[in-house]
């Protein structure tokens, strides 16, 4: 039987294409429904509330079979500002809404110390809406299975600023592998939009001495939303 890479090879046109960065990471037997053109166009058509339905319904990768909950994301659709962090822990998985926790403790003091709290003018959401089996770090299959999620879902908030905790979210709005620390005080894009990095709360739980390195963190992501509002000509 001839098969369609023989005859792609034959005609010259292969390597059709390459995936970059975390989709290149990804296992060779990601299922096509993970990569599934149809079903990222399909999502990315979707309002919030839709979307909400959608990943309730998610069956895109294994971890639908062992959540309890699924976990969107929670806050104000009109905010300016984003914070995305890892994926579900217990708590979450159990309410249903992100960082509830401990790290969401520290989340919560974060946003008080910038005059803001979860309900007025932040979103939150997660990388993944599933929680991982014992919070272990998503693999990359599951971070891209997810991925039209927070993707539409940061398109229709359309936030000011996204704030990504930790190396997850970082590393998968930013399509790099480099650690956190490296990628601190510097305004990087997530398509348009100014992204800062900072350390996950549970880290920060870890390892309190690095606290003074997120509140910085925090005073220059103010600093820069700041600008990108006045740029934006104050509105
Ligand atoms: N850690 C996360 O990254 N997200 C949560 O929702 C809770 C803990």
């Amino acid at each position: 039987m001839i098969r369609r890479d023989d005859v792609m090879r034959e005609l010259k046109l292969t390597p059709v294409w390459r995936l970059r960065g975390a989709a290149a990471r990804a296992p060779a037997n990601v299922s096509g429904d993970v990569m599934d053109n149809a079903r990222r166009a399909r999502i990315a058509s979707f309002a919030l509330d839709r979307l909400v339905e959608d990943i309730a319904g998610c069956t895109a990768c294994a971890l639908c079979n062992s959540r309890r909950t699924t976990v969107p994301g929670v806050g104000d659709v009109h905010a300016q500002w984003m914070f995305v962090g890892e994926a579900p822990g217990a708590d979450e998985d159990a309410r249903g809404e992100p960082f509830v926790g401990a790290a969401g403790q520290v989340l919560d003091n974060m946003l008080q110390t910038l005059g803001l709290d979860r309900s007025t003018n932040v979103f939150i959401a997660n990388v993944l809406k599933c929680r991982p089996p014992n919070n272990r770090t998503p693999e990359p299959a599951e971070a891209l299975a997810c991925a039209p999620y927070l993707d539409r879902q940061i398109e229709l908030i359309a936030p000011r600023l996204i704030v990504a905790l930790g190396r997850s979210a970082a590393c998968r709005l930013l399509d790099t592998d480099a650690p956190v620390a490296s990628l601190r005080s510097r305004v990087h894009r997530y398509r348009n939009t100014p992204l800062i990095v900072t350390y996950h709360p549970a880290y920060l739980l870890r390892t309190p001495a690095d606290k003074s390195l997120a509140w910085q963190d925090l005073l220059f992501a103010r600093r820069t939303l700041r600008e990108a509002t006045a740029a934006a000509g104050g509105n």
